[in-house]
């Protein structure tokens, strides 16, 4: 028999019973106010193995981050410096081949995002992009510059990337493979 993981049950106001796992490794459970116990450990249960799959990877990525070692607030601070020209040159390429129009550019380190496309058209990155291969970078551009055609994750918008990027699944998996190694050598906080 299956043995059902640990978790940390978080009930809202929400409609659907799902499933978290936080980049430090805790499971969370995020399920609505009423739905019965029983009802939301079926669902972990059901749902053993993928957990374990996922907690493994988790865990191996944050002991990567550590042989990897942390960076610090210089680090940090070289590592956006030296990013910042490049990811400036290929948004102006980007954005011309695609004729968008942007604001302003600003390169922080974040927790969970690699960049952002505000409405009115600022473009921000994460600078640990330093650490990620150009082609990655300019996955990462491409689909912030849609997002001045398309505010969404819509099939148009994926449409668009692809026109820019055919290959951009891949850099994507990359992304999805790897980000998080890149994003626990982070210092805490
Ligand atoms: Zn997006």
């Amino acid at each position: 028999m299956t043995e059902l993981p640990e978790y940390t049950l978080v009930r809202s106001r929400r409609r659907t019973l799902a499933l978290e796992i936080t980049p430090s490794g805790q499971v969370i459970a995020r399920a609505p106010l009423k739905m019965s116990r029983a009802r939301i450990q079926a669902f972990v249960l059901e749902k053993a193995g993928w957990i374990r799959a996922h907690l493994a990877r988790v865990r191996r990525q944050n002991q990567l981050a550590a042989q990897a070692g942390k960076l610090t607030a210089e680090d940090i601070q070289a590592l956006r410096k030296g990013a910042e020209p490049g990811i400036r040159e290929r948004v102006h390429l980007f954005a011309k081949a695609l004729g968008v129009t942007y604001g302003k550019i600003t390169l922080r380190s974040q927790r969970t995002r690699w960049g952002s496309c505000s409405a009115g058209g600022n473009l921000s990155f994460n600078c640990l992009l330093a650490l990620a291969p150009p082609e990655v970078v300019d996955y990462v551009v491409v689909h912030e510059l849609c997002h001045r055609k398309q505010m969404n994750h819509s099939p148009a918008f994926w449409r668009e990337v692809a026109v820019a990027l055919p290959d951009y699944p891949a850099r994507r998996e990359w992304l999805k493979m790897n980000g998080p190694t890149l994003l626990a050598r982070l210092p805490d906080e």
